[in-house]
């Protein structure tokens, strides 16, 4: 693996895209100060994802964005890409060569990272070259300060540099990494004992709780029962008096049918009665016209006879014996029959007034049912 190209477009000095060829082997860049030289290692790592604006020799991110000169504007967006042979596939990915690119947009001082063209995440270019010894950190880039930080560093520090340069310094932060990892995983068991231990103090009284939700589940399933025979019960009760009461019903609706004929029958009974009744005054009327006829009758007999008796004193005085006893005879045979009329009349008139009577109470009955 080496860097094969690096393209700079509106980074720093380069304003307009320039693309940097190295071959394998050494390369040298060499120019007359402030010609841009310290901004070419300045783009490797800031592209590799350098966030320190200082150690990139400014005060602000978008410093890295060309800022004008005398006869050109201001650019807006800074882009930077390293191209890395990977023929040898020292970077762990399948492609024979690595693109990685930085933009940064002066508008909202936002920016992006991209690995052959495609977006992706800082992390995922930190995992790319962590393990090839590019890091931002790595000594792979020594600029001009850190030559005389080199010089000027105790024994110690400067063992740590040349570790970082053997290569050691990505197993330490990988050792750090997984102590801090470690400590984590503690510190979550250390939570998981504390809960564990909550947990154990709410056992018991939980325990209790589903004792009790357990016999009330119980208490709960007979009071069902019981409530269903209750309920049971009553619906047996409530369809025998249905029953009775269906049956009490019929014979109610019987009786019923049975008043009405019976009703009815009256009712012709009491017309016929009526009728019978009216047919019996006529008769009482004519009876009683009859009786009075046959009073008349008696009366003039009655006058007849003191008549008679009168003229008899006088006959008796003309006529002789034999002669007035026929004649008294007679009178009297005519006046018994008339008497013996107005008997029988007079009986039949009371016998019709009885009948009479026994009729109308009879009707009262009648009505009053
Ligand atoms: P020396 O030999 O002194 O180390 P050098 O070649 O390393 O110099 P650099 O420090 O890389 O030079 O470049 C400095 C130049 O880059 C300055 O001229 C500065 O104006 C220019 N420069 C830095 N930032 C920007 C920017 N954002 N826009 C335009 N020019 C810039
Ligand atoms: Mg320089």
């Amino acid at each position: 693996m080496y860097l094969k190209r690096i393209e700079l477009h509106g980074f720093k000095s380069f304003a307009d895209k320039s693309v940097i060829e190295f071959q394998p082997g050494i390369t040298g860049i060499v120019g007359p100060n402030g010609c841009g030289k310290s901004n070419i290692s300045d783009a490797v790592r800031w592209v590799l994802g350098e966030q320190s604006v200082k150690s990139l020799r400014g005060s602000n991110m978008a410093d890295v964005i060309f800022n004008g000169s005398e006869d050109r504007k201001a650019q807006n967006v800074a882009e930077v890409t390293l191209v890395f042979d990977n023929e040898d596939r020292f970077m762990n990915v399948d492609y024979n060569e690595v693109e990685i690119t930085r933009r940064l947009y002066r508008q909202n001082n936002e920016g992006e990272y991209l690995i052959n063209k495609e977006p992706c995440r800082l992390k995922d270019i930190v995992d790319l070259i962590m393990d090839t010894g590019l890091g931002r950190d790595s000594l792979s880039i020594i600029s001009q300060g850190n030559i005389s930080t080199f010089a000027d560093s105790k024994p110690e520090e400067r063992r740590g540099m040349f570790e970082e340069a053997a290569g050691v310094a990505k197993y330490r932060k990988r050792k750090l990494e997984s102590i801090r990892k470690l400590e984590r995983t503690k510190d979550n068991l250390d939570r998981v004992e504390d809960i564990c231990l909550e947990l154990e103090k709410q056992i018991t009284p939980l325990k209790r709780q589903k004792e009790k939700a357990e016999i009330y589940v119980d208490l709960k399933d007979q009071l069902q029962s019981i409530e269903v025979n209750v309920l049971v019960k009553g619906i047996e009760s409530l369809s025998d008096s249905l029953n009775e009461l269906n049956q009490s019903l019929d014979l109610l609706d019987k009786e019923k049918v049975t008043i009405e004929g019976q009703i009815l029958i009256n009712e012709q009974q009491n017309e016929s009665l009526k009728k019978k009744m009216f047919d019996l005054d006529q008769e009482v009327n004519g009876l009683q016209g009859q009786l009075l006829t046959a009073m008349n009758n008696v009366n003039q007999l009655e006058t007849q006879k003191v008549e008679i008796d009168a003229n008899r004193k006088h006959i008796l005085e003309t006529t002789n014996k034999e002669d007035l006893e026929a004649r008294m005879e007679q009178l009297k045979a005519i006046l018994q029959d008339a008497i013996s009329e107005y008997n029988d009349r007079v009986n039949r008139y009371n016998e019709t007034k009885e009948e009479k009577l026994t009729l109308e109470a009879f009707q009262e009955k009648i009505v009053l049912k």
